[in-house]
């Protein structure tokens, strides 16, 4: 458990300490802090640390419920070039230096033309911002969005707490609007012209999606930028998965409508070239309408009296982004639809579970509980609960991202362990089965 705000007490030498006394605001000896990162919020590294708590001690931990592949042997599979490009750097020595405050000139011209490859627009180095992970590009997009008190931002549900979290501590509002499972995850975009007002600063478009599996057409992300551009609000197009998209579906960048709306792009390696530890990431701006010229300059701002990531890592991009590494995005594709598939179709074969649509990209999917049929269960927290004691299966309560009696299940792992994963899943809810709830 984390600890609680009467818990952090500063102890110091002599209990009768003035200066203590004289500069505690409130309480002598106990020092405030900013009241968004108090403890009384659900995050996943939370529930999943008290979840790991309860573990079977006789069965060995599944985990499936964050995000991150890179332990898995199947998805090393001509990984080893990536690693070669970044030691290459490191034992030149030449990159030990401070990288420059938006990035090296040689990451960001990569990344620019990365981006544009299949866009139907192209981006510029200038446009190309490198950030420690995507996690602080979409801190840095929220940052400089946020240009007045009381303004909000539109997040998807189920979603991404990193974006509710930057809310918190920015102060702005998060407004959600749906996901809808029946129409294969899409947004309700009549929800988001009914949800925006004259403080909306932005919409945030995660895709391919994360939890949901979900990778949205062409003319889908159109009618997306669209209504963010009649509305006039620029959109945050978190693109952390972007071609990690399978059985038949293909990813389409959002910058390629950014004639309609205006597109803050997120982006880094750590999924699909599954090195989150690397932490490299992107913001990059596109702007054909000139309509984020102080975005621009804010976020020129904000990376001056920042950091970015490693200079190391920086320096060996253009490698890492070039077309060489065929093989290795390959297998990662085929191996995680084997697996999605596989967990796909074994979860819907087990009674009170239900995943209404196959994943098409991401590493994730959403399946829904039901909960009035299972015994001693009442709720996706209960569920992860007594799944974790009896199977040690690690499986994210939907609660925590917004969607109550879901559970998001992680299929980046080797079918082979979701397989047996899927065996003690049904054991379970075999067990706890009843009609007569
Ligand atoms: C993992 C993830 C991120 C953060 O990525 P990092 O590069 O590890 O910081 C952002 N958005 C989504 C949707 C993610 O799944």
């Amino acid at each position: 458990m984390a600890p609680t705000t009467q818990e952090i007490k500063i102890s110091r030498n002599g209990s009768n300490n003035n200066a203590a006394a004289l500069h505690g605001n409130g309480k002598a000896g106990v020092t405030k802090c900013n009241p968004s990162l108090l403890p009384n919020r659900l995050t996943i590294r939370g529930v999943v640390g008290e979840l790991l708590t309860r573990a079977n001690q006789e069965k060995k931990l599944i985990p499936l419920a964050v995000g991150d592949a890179s332990s898995y042997a199947c998805f090393t599979t001509g990984k080893k070039a990536l690693t070669e490009a970044v030691a290459a750097v490191v034992s030149s020595a030449k990159q030990d230096c401070y990288a420059p405050s938006f990035g090296l000139s040689i990451a960001r011209r990569a990344v620019a033309e990365h981006l544009s490859t299949g866009a139907l627009i192209s981006l510029q180095e200038r446009d190309v911002f490198m950030t420690s992970g995507a996690n602080q590009a979409l801190q840095v997009s929220m940052t400089v969005l946020a240009a007045r008190g009381g303004c909000n931002v539109l997040l998807p549900r189920p979603g991404f707490p990193l974006y509710e979290s930057a809310c918190d501590l920015l102060r702005i509002e998060p407004r959600y609007y749906d996901l809808q499972p029946v129409r294969s995850w899409e947004v309700d975009l009549d929800q988001v012209r009914a949800l925006v007002d004259c403080n909306t600063v932005g919409l945030v478009v995660i895709n391919p999606n994360n939890p949901c599996g979900a990778v949205y057409s062409a003319n889908h992300l159109h009618q997306i930028a669209e209504t963010a551009g009649s509305l006039n609000i620029p959109i945050i197009a978190d693109e952390v998965y972007a071609h990690m998209a399978f059985g038949g579906s293909k990813f389409f960048p959002m910058i390629s409508f950014a004639h309609l709306a205006p597109i803050l792009n997120v982006g880094s390696l750590s999924k699909r070239w599954m090195v989150p530890g690397w932490r490299l990431g992107w913001v990059a701006i596109c702007d054909p309408r000139g309509s984020l010229a102080q975005v621009r300059n804010a976020i020129e701002m904000l990376m001056n009296v920042s950091s970015g990531p490693a200079s190391v890592i920086q320096a060996a991009v253009p490698k890492i982004l070039s077309n060489a590494h065929e093989e290795f995005h390959e297998n990662v594709l085929r191996t995680l639809e084997s697996s999605a598939d596989t967990l796909y179709e074994r979860i819907n074969q087990i009674k009170a579970l239900k995943c209404q649509s196959r994943p098409q990209g991401s590493m994730f999917m959403m399946v829904e509980v039901d909960t009035s049929c299972l015994l001693g269960i009442r709720n996706d927290m209960e569920f992860a609960e007594e799944l974790m004691k009896e199977e040690s299966v690690l499986v994210l309560p939907g609660t925590v991202i917004g969607l109550k009696n879901w559970v998001r299940l992680f299929f980046g792992a080797p079918g082979s362990l979701l397989a047996e994963a899927c065996d003690r899943i049904k054991s379970f809810c075999d067990r706890r089965y009843s009609t007569k709830n």
